[in-house]
């Protein structure tokens, strides 16, 4: 076993014991997972991956297919027709916050949090409402080098139950950022969020936007590379919600994750990194992903400017 592969198991190790935070309770459905489920994965930008724990437990990608859609999206539509509808600006706010809406622009903030991502679908359901589902699922089956399932029950549940959602998208209606098939956005929302995969697939999703939008497995260009930019600097400064500034000051890479516990940071150039746990901090998210990915940041020194937030 390689180096890195032990320093994997030895994170594991140093985490597993961690006791804080709970699984997601607001989707039901999430609320039965497995608290001890815990793995770790490293893909590189050459497709090689080493993995620590249940790195073949399935899960649901949550809030991880924002920047992925949202890359769809520009693919799609073009920058300028999505900036109209979205900005790029952080917004010190919980992921499914609502306030940034009653702002004098009445715009999402980004496409990282619940309001941008539900206009995001919003506008590529807007613009082709047969067509949009199926663009999805090419998009996901290209990074994740298979066809792609979406876990059912999790879909009900959170449709069952996503009032806050839906109180977004009638915002989102009411202001013109979607159109009137408010039920056919939110249905292809919480399908995206429904896609199910392994934290192996997960780090080489990750690894994908390492390497340019190219899968380093199968060599298919997943997203147009000259959108990657938009994508990672998205993730960068928006995809840790209200402790983003805390996350780039302590892992200094672009990063998202997901209420089931997925987390994922890339390393441009060089590698995919992606853990799942599933009890959460109180930003949401997995409470010892964080802790792998700022121990995993610091010991390879991957921040992109260096790493800040040491001691001393
Ligand atoms: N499907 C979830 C929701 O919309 C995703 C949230 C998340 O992962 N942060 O609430």
């Amino acid at each position: 076993m390689s180096r890195d592969a032990d320093f994997l198991r030895e994170l594991h190790q140093r985490y597993a014991s961690l006791r804080e935070g709970r699984p997601a309770e607001y989707i039901p459905e999430l609320a039965k997972a497995n608290p001890d489920a815990f793995a770790i994965a490293v893909a590189r930008a050459d497709g090689h991956v080493e993995c620590a724990g249940d790195a073949d437990v399935t899960f649901t990608l949550q809030s991880i297919s924002k920047p992925f859609v949202y890359g769809l999206a520009l693919e799609r539509l073009g920058r300028e027709a999505v900036r109209r509808k979205v900005g790029v600006e952080p917004t010190g706010e919980a992921f499914n916050s609502i306030v940034e809406l009653e702002d004098d622009v009445h715009l999402p903030y980004n496409p990282m949090i619940n309001s941008g991502a539900i206009a995001i679908t919003g506008l590529l359901h807007g613009a082709d409402p047969e067509g949009a589902a199926g663009q999805m699922r090419d998009m996901f089956a290209a990074y994740l080098a298979r066809p792609i399932q979406a876990d059912g029950a999790v879909v009900a549940s959170e449709l069952a139950t996503g009032h806050r959602n839906r109180a977004i998208a009638h915002l989102l209606r009411h202001f013109n950022v979607i159109g009137d098939d408010i039920e056919a956005v939110l249905q292809l929302y919480s399908r995206q969020c429904s896609v199910t995969l392994t934290t192996r697939e997960l780090a080489l999703m990750a690894a994908t936007l390492a390497n340019g939008g190219r899968h380093p497995v199968t060599g298919l260009q997943a997203v147009p590379q000259r959108y990657v930019p938009d994508i990672l600097t998205l993730m960068f400064t928006c995809g840790m919600y209200d402790s983003a500034g805390e996350w780039a000051y302590s892992v200094g890479l672009p990063g998202k994750s997901g209420v089931s516990g997925g987390l994922i940071a890339v390393v441009p150039g060089r590698m995919g990194l992606a853990v799942f746990s599933p009890p959460l901090d109180r930003w949401g998210h997995s409470a010892r992903g964080v802790r792998v990915m700022r121990d995993l940041s610091v010991a390879w020194g991957l921040g992109l400017f260096g790493n800040s937030g040491q001691p001393g």
